[in-house]
């Protein structure tokens, strides 16, 4: 048995797709890393939030095309173009295996509960384990736990929620039915589809009328249903709750609560109403509630929304050309905030919104880095979180090789490492 030591070179808290692009990119750079989770299983939301299909882009040649192929993803054109799709159950074993064969130690049911900080610097950060808290030592420090937990528990400056009035997207618990009679059932991808009912209704008219009857959750007005690699089955992205703070345990419970009982009334929609569902059964839900958005930690630069909408190019580029849309489930009530999802145009994620502002040595990724509330909206996706996690990845590595903090990182040799990769960063 493999024995883990406490001190690294790069410790990455939390195991997502951003927590596992960094630690294996850390690791490959030839430095000691540790990834700890506090779940049984890698992944995050995609396993975890049994979320699917993997949505967003990045320009060829990041570690997240070496992800889709090691997952088999299938890529599924739909009629909002590309929909990468995965075997949720077979992902749990490839990813661990994966991020296994970095290198790197995985720590696994094992939450970090703090840090432990001197000045603006972490020395480390406190695990729980089954034998108590433990300390673990490294010269840096990823957050990739999505709620940006490990910055804001050094002091870190950090927004939730839009500008205004700080409410979030709403949660969501996804799961997959199967059963689906392949010939006559149609898939949605959101509330802007034009996919009709047999009678020529638009059926995301059909669902916020059924809505309104009361026979959709309160929450919910559209069922979106996406295909997945196996024939019969659909992974349904429809229930949803407002209002919760999930950051606080009265707050997850209660959207738990709320989404569970969502499941049931869902189903018996897509039975009695949708063509091809008449015999659809539920088959797995996730085990974790999905949660689009809590904190963003402040950075030396934040993601702006007219960078999303410009698709701005940064000098200090780390992925290049993230895409996807500026997609704001409604944190006040049903469907979209803005009535749909605003267009985007291929933008640039520079180094300096991964480093939290007045701290040396933590980088973020994932859904946590530093952008407006519109910003986060495209760049949550897990393709692009996958990219973010691969830069932090290689700057914690450089950064702890060179003896020097983050910050202080020739943003070239960082760029050189990416490129050396396979990333194509510049036009
Ligand atoms: C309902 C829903 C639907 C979505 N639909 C899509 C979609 O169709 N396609 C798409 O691409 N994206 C989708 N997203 C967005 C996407 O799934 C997330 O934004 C993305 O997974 C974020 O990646 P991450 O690595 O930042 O965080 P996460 O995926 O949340 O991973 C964070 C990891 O950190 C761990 N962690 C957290 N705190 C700690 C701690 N204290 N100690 C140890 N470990 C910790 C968590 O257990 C988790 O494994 C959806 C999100 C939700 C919630």
């Amino acid at each position: 048995m493999k024995t883990f030591s406490n001190n690294y070179d790069v410790i990455v808290c939390g195991g997502g797709p951003s927590g596992i692009a960094a630690a294996v990119s850390a690791a490959r750079q030839g430095v000691k890393v540790a990834l700890i989770e506090r779940f049984g299983i890698l992944g995050g939301m995609m396993t975890s939030g049994y979320v699917n299909p993997i949505l967003g882009a990045v320009e060829p040649g990041s570690i997240y095309d070496e992800i889709m192929s090691l997952l088999e993803a299938t890529n599924l054109e739909t009629r909002n173009g590309r929909e990468m799709s995965v075997d949720t159950e077979k992902a749990k074993y490839k990813l661990l295996d994966f991020a296994a064969e970095s290198g790197a130690d995985i720590f696994l049911q094992t939450p970090v509960v703090d840090v432990i900080k001197e000045g603006n610097r972490l020395k480390g950060v406190v695990i729980g384990t089954q034998r108590g808290l433990a300390n673990l030592q490294a010269k840096v420090i990823i957050d990739a736990t999505g709620d940006g937990f490990v910055a804001a528990c050094a002091g870190a400056e950090y927004f939730v929620g839009r500008e205004g009035d700080g409410k979030c997207q709403p949660t969501s618990l996804e799961f997959t039915i199967d059963n689906v009679d392949e010939s006559r059932a149609f898939t949605c991808w959101g509330g802007s589809d034009p996919v009709q009912m047999p009678d020529g209704r638009k059926y995301s008219d059909f669902c916020k009328e059924l809505n309104l009857r009361g026979e959709l959750p309160k929450n919910v007005s559209i069922v979106r249903i996406h295909r997945t690699n196996s024939s019969g089955e659909r992974s349904i992205n429809a229930t949803q709750s407002n209002g919760y703070d999930t950051l606080t345990p009265e707050g997850v419970f209660g959207a738990e609560l709320e989404l569970r009982r969502q499941i049931e009334t869902v189903i018996d929609f897509l039975r009695k109403y949708i063509p091809g569902y008449e015999k659809c059964k539920l088959k797995a839900t996730g085990s974790a509630l999905g949660v689009r958005e809590t904190r963003r930690i402040l950075g030396d630069y934040l993601i702006s929304d007219l960078d999303v909408e410009t698709g701005a190019r940064k000098k200090d580029v780390v992925v290049h050309n993230a895409w996807f849309l500026i997609d704001i489930h409604n944190p006040a009530g049903v469907g979209q905030a803005e009535g749909h999802s605003q267009p985007a145009k291929p933008y640039d994620i520079p180094y300096s919104s991964l480093l939290p502002k007045g701290l040396d040595n933590i980088i973020t990724c994932g859904r946590c880095i530093s952008g407006t509330h519109r910003a986060h909206a495209s760049y949550r996706v897990m393709a692009i979180c996958m990219a973010t996690g691969q830069a932090a990845g290689i700057a914690a590595a450089l950064s702890a090789q060179m003896n020097e903090p983050p910050r202080e990182l020739e943003v070239k040799a960082l760029q050189k490492a990416l490129l050396k990769t396979g990333a194509v960063l510049f036009d």
